[in-house]
């Protein structure tokens, strides 16, 4: 099978049959085999009959539906470990990507040896308060990443070899990382494609505000597991050892001052009234708790399934 297309969607029932027939437009004037995967991640309205309705007269359409609503990356997720097409498309189901870039999509995948390929919306049709701090977003999340050639993380739209999506996991809202995700795991082959971006047509976004603070964070817990994840300690050690090092020095200044200024009968402070000596206590005890942290990190570690999973790419 040439493509897979993976679709999570949440409430979308007036897209989907105008989504599916156009997606049956491109797939039959390319002479694509393909599947359609519509993952319904707990809609509460009529989504999930729709998809049944749309399965009876376009049976390379699948569904699957979860019980409640588990957000997009779940439902990528579950998408990715079905997919059995040689290039996995991604889109939202909102009808602000176009099904008409998918063959540019695939060939770039398929023979220019992308190993990803994100869609970049260069002209979005999203208000202010969304493209403003997206700029923001991308431009940490590129310097963070070293994936310096996308504009775009978090656009609905991509394509991936096959291997990429079967080799990483997404969970929690990691979707708006994936590319990042793929770079740890050894995919380096990370490429861009401007994209049709459109308005929403039906129904309203799924995601606030919050999106942006829960972003950074993640991005921070990405950066954290992916260099720190299997040697925890490398990362407390270093950091606590500083730390303490730093009030022990200025512990052993402080004493030393006070026993010079006895020995030559000058006047001198008290150890307690000095602030020095209040942020010496402070550094000592930070750095013993990094260094505690990074012991009880490693040992978590060294107890986890996958600790010895590592992402091989041929064996001869
Ligand atoms: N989505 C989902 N589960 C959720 C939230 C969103 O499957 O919990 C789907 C949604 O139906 C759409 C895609 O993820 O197909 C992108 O969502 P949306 O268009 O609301 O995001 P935006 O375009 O505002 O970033
Ligand atoms: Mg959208």
């Amino acid at each position: 099978m040439d493509i897979s297309v993976v679709i999570p969607l949440y409430n979308e029932e007036e897209s989907l049959p105008e989504l599916t027939d156009w997606i049956r437009k491109v797939m039959l004037d390319h002479n694509f085999s393909y599947e359609i995967i519509l993952v319904d991640d707990g809609s509460n309205d009529k989504s999930w009959q729709v998809i049944m309705d749309l399965k009876k007269e376009h049976p390379q359409i699948s569904g699957i539906k979860f019980r409640r609503n588990y957000g997009k990356s779940a439902a990528l997720n579950v998408g990715f470990a079905a997919v059995q097409g040689d290039v996995v498309i991604t889109m939202d189901a909102d009808l602000q990507d176009s099904p008409d870039e998918i063959p540019e999509l695939y060939d770039r995948v398929k023979n220019q040896g992308a190993d990803l390929v994100s869609g970049w919306k260069q002209k979005r049709y999203d208000p202010l308060t969304k493209t403003l701090p997206t700029k923001l977003f991308n431009s940490v999340t590129r310097s963070m990443s070293g994936i310096n050639n996308l504009h775009d993380f978090n656009c609905g739209l991509k394509a991936y070899k096959k291997d990429v999506v079967k080799s990483i996991e997404v969970y929690g809202e990691m979707h708006r990382y994936i590319p990042v995700i793929a770079k740890w795991a050894g995919f380096s082959n990370i490429q861009e494609q401007v994209v049709q971006h459109r308005a929403r047509k039906y129904g309203t976004t799924k995601f606030g505000a919050g999106r942006f603070i829960k972003g950074f964070l993640d991005l921070m817990s990405i950066f954290f597991v992916g260099k720190f994840g299997k040697r925890p300690m490398h990362f407390f050690g270093p950091v606590g050892v500083i730390s303490f090092l730093v009030g022990f020095f200025c512990t052993v200044y402080l004493i030393a001052e006070k026993l010079i200024s006895i020995a030559n009968g000058t006047s001198y402070r008290n150890i307690t009234d000095q602030p020095l000596f209040f942020l010496s206590l402070l550094t000592i005890m930070i750095g013993t708790q990094l260094f505690l942290t990074g012991f009880i990190a490693e040992l978590v570690s060294r107890n986890s399934t996958d600790r010895n999973n590592y992402h091989i790419e041929r064996v001869i």
